[in-house]
């Protein structure tokens, strides 16, 4: 479906993560973990790209994405949207999806890679599902941690998930886990790892890292689904 939407609300997220908020389309139908293609006019040109939807589809009236500004072009022009500004949206696409098949799911996330993982969660939180899930968040800083106000809340709501930030730059105070996503971080973090599906997303150089951990854990390629932010090149 594509068409052309005004922005609602755009919530700042992070020192560098805004989401960015529109009215959901009657029509609109998508899953958790689905992207939409984003079009904006940069200096007359008309520039497309992929992000996820970061509101789950239990949400009815709003559509949701969350973006990493890096001083880049595209970063550039979203970033100086204002309320009642318009944008292109053409979605739902993406295999990366829940919708409730599994009792169990891992969702491992670099950074940035949080968002399908945050429609997933809020989902399985909306919908009360008896879906057990263990997010692993991995960061740099704990200033780089993206919706922890809300996944702390939605832990204490949904006793079924399990929240686990991870971060490789920590600051002396930090008392949570310092390790990059490895195989001691998940057998220590997910015991049970075994019984899950595994959904794994980030940036290049983070799938890079966590891609080849299914191999090591013996996790044969049809019990994970992945999603590359490509277009990161840093
Ligand atoms: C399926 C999918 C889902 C995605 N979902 C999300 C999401 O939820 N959130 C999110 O933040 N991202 C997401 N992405 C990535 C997103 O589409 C963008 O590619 C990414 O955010 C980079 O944006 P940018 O503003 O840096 O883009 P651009 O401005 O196009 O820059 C892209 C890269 O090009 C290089 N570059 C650009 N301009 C210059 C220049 N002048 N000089 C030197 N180098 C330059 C830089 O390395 C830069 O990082 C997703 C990608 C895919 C494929």
């Amino acid at each position: 479906m594509e068409f052309n939407e005004s922005v609602k609300e755009i919530i700042k997220q992070t020192h560098d993560v805004k989401s960015f908020r529109f009215k959901r389309p009657s029509g609109f139908d998508y899953k958790a973990g689905q992207y939409m293609f984003i079009t904006l006019n940069i200096q007359g040109e008309k520039t497309r790209k992929p992000f996820t939807i970061s509101s789950s589809p239990t949400e009815k009236a709003h559509l949701e994405f969350t973006k990493k500004l890096t001083g880049h072009d595209f970063s550039n022009a979203l970033d100086a949207l204002s309320v009642g500004d318009s944008l292109g949206i053409d979605g739902p696409y993406g295999e990366m999806t829940f919708e409730g098949e599994y009792d169990k799911i891992a969702l491992l996330s670099g950074g940035i890679g949080i968002t399908p993982m945050m429609s997933i969660c809020r989902y399985c939180t909306d919908l009360k599902l008896g879906t057990q899930v263990t997010l692993v968040s991995s960061n740099k800083t704990e200033t780089d941690i993206v919706f922890r106000d809300e996944l702390e809340k939605m832990q204490v709501q949904n006793k079924n998930l399990k929240v686990v930030h991870t971060l490789t730059r920590a600051g002396d105070d930090w008392k949570g886990s310092r390790e990059r996503i490895s195989a001691n971080l998940i057998t220590t973090q997910i015991p049970d790892y075994k019984e899950r599906m595994f959904y794994l997303c980030g940036p290049p150089r983070m799938m890079e890292a966590i891609e080849p951990l299914m191999k090591e854990l013996g996790i044969p390629e049809e019990r994970f689904k992945k999603e590359i932010f490509s277009g990161y090149q840093n």
